[in-house]
């Protein structure tokens, strides 16, 4: 029996994926790789260097310089690991309200998207890995041995990120939370560059009213 070596997971905002690639990589000792946090991490850039993101080229010559390091994390506030942008940790800023609020705006930037693909491959290629986003299975790693795309509907998504939120101390409402997902997946869908969409040969898992464990355990059969 050979397990996939390459495992693309795929779907819309706070559809569990994160959750489901950290715990099958833990189990297989494979590599997890959320390529979400690159493209947050270029709008974090954005931010905090003052390009309006609305500049496709100031934005696109930002990803392109770019020097990414993820590394062990160095401190224990509940972060897996260190994410380091031209030698700066910024690990505690990729999940703030504003970048959120522009993240779909900067990657749907076809410049963006080449700069991010070509890091994503490059780790990509020594196999071992599950890698996590919108396109990993259509553009990504269009070869990937097993595709899964995961969805959930907007109700129970909104749900689950609202209270991830909430345990963060963020003074949230649910409409804000629906109405912000809603948003990035309108974006990410209907972009022309690799927008959010299953492969043809990927597997649909639908997590409503699924734990975190079955989710895995449906995964696992898919796997095994
Ligand atoms: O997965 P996460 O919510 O962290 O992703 C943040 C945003 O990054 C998405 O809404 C999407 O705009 C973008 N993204 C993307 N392609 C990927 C991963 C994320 O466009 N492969």
């Amino acid at each position: 029996m050979t397990i996939p070596d390459t495992i693309a997971i795929d779907g819309p905002a706070a559809s569990g994926k994160t959750t489901l690639a950290c715990n099958l990589a833990r189990e297989l000792n494979f590599i997890c790789l959320d390529t979400g946090i690159m493209y947050r991490a270029v709008t974090c850039v954005v931010l905090k260097k003052k390009v309006d993101p609305l500049d496709e080229q100031g934005v696109t010559r930002l990803a392109q310089e770019m020097q990414i390091e993820i590394a062990a994390p160095t401190l224990a506030d509940g972060r897996a690991f260190d994410f380091l942008v031209n030698g700066e940790d910024i690990t505690g800023e990729l999940r703030k309200p504003e970048v959120e609020a522009y993240v779909s705006q900067v990657s749907a930037y076809p410049g963006v998207r080449q700069a991010m693909t070509r890091q994503q491959r490059r780790i990509g290629q020594r196999g071992k890995i599950i890698m996590v986003g919108r396109d990993i299975g259509t553009v990504v790693m269009p070869d990937a041995d097993l595709k899964i795309y995961l969805v959930a509907s907007l109700e129970e998504r909104t749900r689950r990120r609202y209270e991830e939120r909430i345990q963060h101390g963020e003074e949230v409402s649910l409409d804000e939370v629906r109405r912000g997902l809603e948003r990035r997946d309108q974006i990410d869908s209907t972009r022309q560059a690799a927008p959010l969409k299953p492969a043809d040969d990927a597997v649909v898992i639908d997590s409503d009213g699924l734990s975190i464990e079955e989710v895995l355990s449906a995964a696992r059969k898919l796997i095994r």
